[in-house]
């Protein structure tokens, strides 16, 4: 069931809302997500809303169809941007998501190693 989250990186600079289902979580093998180990879940770009100051965010675009969103300041990895032929969504950290523990979750893998 989607629910509403408010998100924020370590410090605090980057600050958003969500609604989203974490029934849907996932882990990402790809060569970017192997390396934050991060459980992720999915939205349409319209249930994101960034509450925070762009200019305090910094991307990292590695392949032209994901940026990924950090905070400049304490280097948090809070969303990435992700567009193919349906559209734009936006995947979250669930680990940024208040009140959530993201350990008790049970993400399927999702295996971008091979998929993207
Ligand atoms: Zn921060």
């Amino acid at each position: 069931m989607s629910k509403e989250y408010k998100g924020r990186c370590h410090c605090g600079s980057v600050q958003f809302n969500v609604v989203a289902d974490l029934n849907n979580c996932f882990k990402c093998n790809c060569s970017f997500c192997v390396r934050r180990a991060s459980t992720l879940v999915k939205v349409e770009d319209s249930k994101f809303t960034l509450e925070s100051d762009e200019n305090n965010l910094g991307k990292y675009g590695s392949r032209d169809f994901s940026d990924h969103f950090f905070c400049k300041n304490c280097g948090i990895q809070c969303y990435t941007r992700f567009k193919n032929e349906k559209g734009t969504s936006v995947i979250l950290n669930v680990g940024c998501l208040e009140g959530v523990d993201s350990y008790s979750l049970n993400p399927v893998t999702f295996d971008g190693a091979k998929k993207l």
